[in-house]
């Protein structure tokens, strides 16, 4: 084994035996085994493009890197000759290949055969060194299976390993379903299973025990969720609070405004998760705009009334700030004391604070990840919200704690995200949360007009806004980068200078970003709050929460370097009062994704769309946000593909849980959820 192939496996998450027979074929392809380039000439025939796909070995004879007028287009064009003739391959978009390929390589490609003005070429086939034989690991008819593969090492070579270790490995898996749990799933046996989507007798096989190890995929997750939301249910306590009449009037005296019915209908349910022992496990969804602050300070201020405390966390340092300041203003005159704590609070403000939060003397603490830190403990905290401007990182979270609690004493949790979740992932990781969506938004908001504007446009952008500062309007500039770079992008510095000089003489022009002190960063905000700033340049530090309704105008430039939900989070900052608003977006788009991302958010400012349209622009690999929740993807399960099956999975793990909550009759299965899920669901405590 070459140091490269050992490398290659790696990449792909393979160490032992065992993650090798985990290692799936993507699929089967059907080979017109080695013809030759004559061959493959006459398979082309008049086409234009060939149905088949074709092998063909030869010798390299000239490798040429070919730098595209931009970087999407650089591409790699190669002869290949055999003793029949020559082919003309291009790799788009895989400069490496030019460092991997050399003139006299004896190589294999794989791909479908193209006719270029005349003759015949291949673009981006696969392709690997001939230092073997083909594709020994055939199967019946000649299907060859594809692993998925890397630049160190090929899909052959994988094929290979696998196929000679497969019979050996096999009968040392052990099935975690009884034969009568198999029965009823009409499944194969696991190692059964194995055999089928590597070695299928006929493709049909290989869908079956696809199926079968899909499901197992599916069904560890329930039952980890299902544990986990057992183990809570059951045995884990909070604090139960008072929701009626008086509460509630004496909490509605604070809030300047008049709720809307659907803010209403979620601080009912919220209000009535909390009366009880059980904690409350909750996601608060709803568009930017629509008004999560008061529902959260409606169950914080419950938490207070119930002589116990309360945090809300935010996922910047900006945003804690600016919920600070809401909830200081909506509780002035009101006994209730409330507490900041980022990490850039000076040692001493920090041990103090965090004293007064272990005494009891706070009510209520925003902050940021700097509340998880150890130190921080409560007096008695009855209630925990999290502000997370995206969905994920659900489960890696601490919980907040008390000074003197058991294990089994939490707080109720509420997490609010401005960006809602699909119904496929809400059965997934989620399926331990229990939803509240508040829709539509207050009264009152005049709509966004949003236009796609070519960079060579933008002088006509400012100066229109200019003429909205004169009115005495503010707005804001939204740049990617904080310092220049040799990338051409405008940075917040140096565009906020220009700006001035070009546009705003004798206006005033600030600046924010997230390498700035928070003191420095907090006054800026005050002043552009106050209305003492008019053009505010910001990184996407301002993303979420900022909140002033006199700015009418957002320019967003190289709008195309952005994701939709961020856009559409960012643009949210306008459109916040009662003068019509406008969202400028700066770009010329080079990629597919980039049109279709710009296309969305000029179409709908409805973030149930865009929210949509983010998951069909980038597909279901991205869907279940894995990174973020700590918990691996899926393997060989697709969502919503499998959509059936997760349902099928879902019942039998509820079931299951039901009647075994610690798997105490299922040993291995127990053994298995634990090395899968134990860490990343936080089961270590459960079972
Ligand atoms: P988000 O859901 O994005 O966090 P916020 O809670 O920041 O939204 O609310 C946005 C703005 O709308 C704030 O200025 C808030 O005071 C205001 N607001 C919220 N609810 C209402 C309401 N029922 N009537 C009028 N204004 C409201
Ligand atoms: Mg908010």
């Amino acid at each position: 084994m070459t140091p490269e192939r050992v490398e290659g496996l790696q990449k792909l998450g393979i160490q032992t035996v065992a993650d090798l027979i985990k290692h799936l074929p993507l699929r089967f392809e059907e080979h017109h085994g080695g013809v030759t380039i004559e061959e493959a000439t006459a398979i082309l025939g008049e086409n234009d493009r060939s149905q088949d796909l074709v092998t063909i070995e030869g010798e390299v004879a000239q490798v040429r890197p070919i730098r595209g007028w931009k970087r999407s287009k650089a591409r790699v064009e190669v002869l290949l000759e055999d003793d029949s003739g020559s082919l003309k391959i291009n790799w788009f978009n895989q400069p490496w290949i030019a460092k991997k390929l050399h003139p006299d390589m004896h190589i294999r490609v794989h791909g479908s055969l193209s006719n270029y003005k005349g003759s015949v070429q291949m673009t981006n086939p696969r392709w690997e060194k001939v230092d073997g034989e083909a594709c020994t690991a055939t199967v019946e008819g000649g299907l060859c299976p594809v692993y998925p593969a890397n630049e160190f090492i090929s899909s052959t070579v994988i094929a290979d390993m696998i196929s000679e270790v497969l019979e050996g490995a096999l009968p040392h898996i052990e099935d975690h379903f009884t034969e009568k749990e198999r029965k009823n799933l009409d499944m194969p046996e696991l190692r059964e299973a194995y055999r089928m989507v590597h070695k299928p007798q006929e493709e049909s096989e290989s869908k079956e025990g696809r199926r079968r190890i899909a499901y197992d995929e599916l069904y560890f997750l329930q039952l980890g969720v299902m544990m986990k939301r057992h183990h809570r249910q059951s045995m884990l306590r909070a604090p139960e609070l008072r929701w009626d009449e008086k509460v509630r009037t004496r909490i509605e005296a604070r809030i300047p405004f008049t709720l809307t019915n659907s803010q209403q209908k979620v601080i009912e349910e919220i209000g009535n998760d909390l009366t009880k022992t059980i904690p409350m496990n909750r996601l608060l969804q709803g568009d930017v705009g629509s008004g999560k602050t008061v529902v959260a300070l409606h169950a914080m201020l419950m938490a207070v009334v119930g002589d116990a405390q309360a945090a809300l966390m935010a996922p910047t340092e900006l945003l804690a700030e600016q919920h600070y300041t809401t909830m200081v203003e909506m509780l002035e005159g009101s006994s209730v004391s409330v507490g900041l704590l980022t990490s850039s609070l000076g040692t001493k403000d920090r041990a103090s604070l965090i004293d007064k939060v272990s005494n009891g003397e706070i009510d209520i603490v925003v902050g940021t990840h700097a509340l998880l830190t150890s130190d921080v403990v409560f007096s008695n905290i009855a209630v925990s919200i999290v502000d997370e401007q995206h969905r994920f990182g659900v489960h890696q979270r601490a919980t907040l704690r008390n000074k003197r609690d058991d294990d089994l004493t939490v707080p109720h949790t509420l997490v609010m995200t401005a960006t809602p979740i699909p119904r496929t992932l809400s059965l997934t990781i989620f399926g331990d949360l229990d939803v509240s969506t508040i829709t539509g938004l207050p009264p009152g908001r005049s709509p966004i007009t949003t236009r796609l504007v070519q960079p060579e446009d933008t002088s006509k952008v400012y100066s229109y806004f200019s003429e909205l500062v004169e009115k005495g309007q503010q707005g804001y500039v939204v740049v990617p980068l904080v310092e220049d770079t040799d990338s051409g992008m405008k940075a917040v510095l140096s565009h906020a200078e220009s700006l001035e000089r070009e546009y705003f003489q004798g206006k005033r022009v600030a600046f924010v970003h997230g390498r700035m002190k928070s003191e420095e960063r907090e006054k800026t905000m005050a002043a552009f709050r106050e209305g003492t700033i008019d053009v505010l340049v910001a990184t996407t530090v301002i993303e979420v929460g900022v909140d002033v309704a006199n700015a009418t105008i957002m320019v967003i430039e190289h709008a195309d370097r952005f994701g939709l939900a961020q856009l559409h989070q960012l643009r949210g900052r306008v459109g916040r009062g009662e003068l019509p608003s406008v969202c400028a977006l700066i770009a010329s788009p080079t990629t597919n994704d980039a049109i279709e991302r710009l296309n969305a958010i000029v179409e709908t400012t409805d973030g149930f769309r865009i929210a949509e349209r983010d998951l069909e622009i980038r597909g279901p690999g991205e869907l279940f946000g894995s990174k973020q929740s700590g918990i691996a993807p899926f393997k060989s399960a697709r969502l919503p593909r499998d959509l059936e099956l997760l349902r099928l999975a879902r019942r039998n793990a509820v079931t299951c849980i039901q009647n075994d909550p610690l798997l105490k009759h299922a040993e291995l299965l127990r053994k298995r959820l634990l090395k899968k899920y134990g860490e990343s669901l936080g089961l270590g405590d459960v079972a």
